[in-house]
């Protein structure tokens, strides 16, 4: 026997029962990026491996453990994008997006690939949405960016959220509070764990990030990033608040929300769901005014988020928008000498927005009424041998149930003067 093919560890099929949340969520966040005045970029989803050692890092998880990377047959190292920031600001260097606005508003979604270990809420292929504002260093861009976040979040109908906000200053700032976190740790070495020794010596700042329960102890007592912050760092970051307050977004402030990298500055975030177990970071980002100069454009400040659909979705059981379904009709053609005209009736029906389910099984009228009540059909249009005689069609309205006699030659019209 052939042996069946599966789909490979850590990557998903999203089959048709699913694909309408999907394409629902998708529309929540075109439609609400496009109201804040954010377009559209879609970059590929391989890249030169090098974009990624340097926009993310190579100290870190993502690209020295998890990132898919191959030599290519032209000895050019390419990888699986395992996120969607580095390749948009490449392609604002790229294409000199900033000749053609100071501030770029852009978003995007699209699959992104980490081989990390599998599980709830962690998969290799998964998918991300994402935004970035490239242009403007004041907090008001910091406040717009997160609300939009929120809203797509709100919108897509999960309500248990949670906004934490901190900042990591400047770059004088986080030097300065690096090297007083690793004199801080220095005693405490010994009790440390593996990973966290390592990143004492390449990245101090993750080790605030830990889920160890002994380190948890020992850094409750760590210096504070905010008493290292200078006069700017601290006005920016309380501007972000009085914004976020103005638009009646709540936030907790977690001082412990770092990131690791040199080019983040001030603002970081992340949107948790406390429906969601272990993984319950829905969306994280941050400033990023390092960025676009270390990977070879102008000095420019940005921000920007990016969340995990896949998280989204389990969030939710169904996704509230949309709800309401296009009005259905399933077309029920007992005589094959009808299909010609039935065919032109539903392409019409289609241009007026009918959902049209044609029968291309030539099934018995019972077997196909079945599949009309399948599909939630509001009306089936029955064309048997004695319709085709008389140019009539049998209108039944599945959700009253009573069925009529209409002239073929008024049907178009009877739908068209239907209102929903
Ligand atoms: P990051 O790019 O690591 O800041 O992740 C941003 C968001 O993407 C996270 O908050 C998650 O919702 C989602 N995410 C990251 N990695 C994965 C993964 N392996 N599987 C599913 N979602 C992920």
């Amino acid at each position: 026997m052939v042996k069946q093919m599966r789909t490979i560890k850590g990557t998903h099929d999203i089959l048709p029962e699913n694909s309408r949340n999907w394409q629902n969520l998708e529309k929540i966040i075109h439609a609400s990026a496009s109201l804040s005045g954010y377009s559209e970029i879609r970059t590929p989803i391989i890249e030169e491996a090098g974009l990624f050692n340097r926009g993310i890092g190579e100290n870190t998880d993502i690209v020295s453990k998890e990132m898919y990377s191959w030599t290519d047959r032209d000895n050019k190292t390419i990888a699986l994008r395992p996120e969607m920031t580095a390749s948009v600001v490449r392609s604002y260097i790229q294409h000199n997006l900033h000749n053609k606005s100071v501030l770029q508003r852009l978003y995007y979604i699209g699959p992104s690939f980490r081989r990390e270990r599998p599980q709830k809420g962690r998969q290799r292929q998964f998918h991300q949405f994402g935004v970035e504002a490239i242009g403007s260093a004041n907090p008001e861009q910091d406040a717009e960016v997160i609300a939009l976040g929120w809203e797509i979040l709100k919108k897509a109908g999960i309500n248990n959220l949670e906004l934490k906000l901190s900042s990591i200053g400047s770059k004088e700032c986080r030097n300065k509070y690096k090297n007083a976190l690793i004199n801080f740790l220095k005693p405490h070495v010994s009790k440390l764990s593996e990973t966290s020794k390592r990143r004492l010596g390449n990245n101090p700042l993750r080790i605030l990030d830990t889920k160890n329960k002994n380190e948890i102890q020992i850094i409750k007592s760590a210096p504070k990033i905010e008493d290292y912050y200078t006069k700017e760092d601290q006005d920016h970051f309380d501007q972000v608040k009085i914004f976020l307050k103005s638009m009646n977004i709540p936030f907790t402030v977690d001082p412990l929300l770092v990131r690791g990298l040199d080019y983040y500055t001030q603002t970081t975030f992340e949107i948790i769901s406390n429906d969601l177990g272990a993984q319950d970071a829905l969306l994280g980002g941050g400033r990023y005014d390092g960025l676009i100069k270390s990977l070879g454009g102008k000095d420019t400040p940005a921000i920007g988020f990016a969340a995990g659909m896949e998280r989204i979705l389990m969030a939710l059981d169904d996704i509230a928008i949309n709800k309401k379904t296009t009005p259905t009709i399933y077309i029920v053609c007992i005589d094959k000498e009808a299909l010609g005209s039935l065919q032109k009736l539903s392409t019409n029906l289609r241009k007026i927005g009918y959902k049209v389910l044609f029968e291309t099984l030539r099934r018995s009228m019972r077997a196909q009424m079945r599949d009309a009540n399948k599909y939630n059909a509001d009306f089936a249009i029955i064309v048997g041998q004695q319709e085709l005689v008389n140019k009539t069609i049998q209108l039944k309205n599945l959700s009253v149930g009573n069925q009529e006699t209409i002239e073929l030659k008024n049907v178009f019209n009877y739908f068209k003067s239907l209102t929903f």
